[in-house]
């Protein structure tokens, strides 16, 4: 049937979901109560509809800009640098970083022809030249080969700013 085929389709879209998870998700779901199915859909709509980048940080958000860039409690000297938006509340858990972010939407990856400009690194580099006296610059992009890629090339890009470069130890 075209609509089964169609939500199977969907979600074999998603990662780590093959054809016959899918079709097991799928199948699911046409047993369970049609109202937790359209609960399922409403959740979808809100997030597409709300949810979109803060202008700022590029962190996700339902606010523009966000409520790290607004929260007055939090140190806007630091930045930390993030490869996504998921990877903020990993460091708000340790409870000890208090500055503000910055998400770079990926890693630098020639070979999957993401470069500089696919990254928000533009918008970094303005933060740290006009951003209002920010003094330290936290990298903290994941320790795989090309996070540490992304690594040394903002350092090297942000330490002639005469802004202090460090690397968060994961
Ligand atoms: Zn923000």
């Amino acid at each position: 049937m075209a609509a089964i085929d169609d939500l199977a389709s969907e979600f074999a879209r998603l990662p780590g979901i093959g054809r016959k998870t899918a079709l097991r998700l799928t199948y699911y779901l046409l047993k369970r109560p049609p109202e937790e199915i359209r609960r399922l859909a409403r959740a979808l709509e809100v997030v597409a509809d709300r949810i979109r980048s803060c202008s700022r940080c590029g962190n996700l958000t339902e606010s523009d800009p966000c409520s790290f860039c607004t929260n007055p409690r939090r140190d806007p000297s630091v930045i930390c640098v993030v490869e996504e938006a998921s990877d903020i509340a990993a460091i708000e858990r340790t409870g000890e970083y208090h500055g503000l972010y910055h998400v770079l939407s990926g890693r630098l990856s020639p070979l999957d022809g993401i470069g500089p400009a696919e990254l928000n690194i533009a918008s970094l580099l303005e933060r740290v030249r006009n951003g209002g006296g920010v003094r330290e610059v936290i990298l903290a992009t994941n320790p795989s080969v090309e996070g540490e890629a992304t690594a040394v090339y903002l350092q090297k890009l942000i330490q002639p700013l005469g802004v202090r470069v460090t690397r968060l130890a994961r």
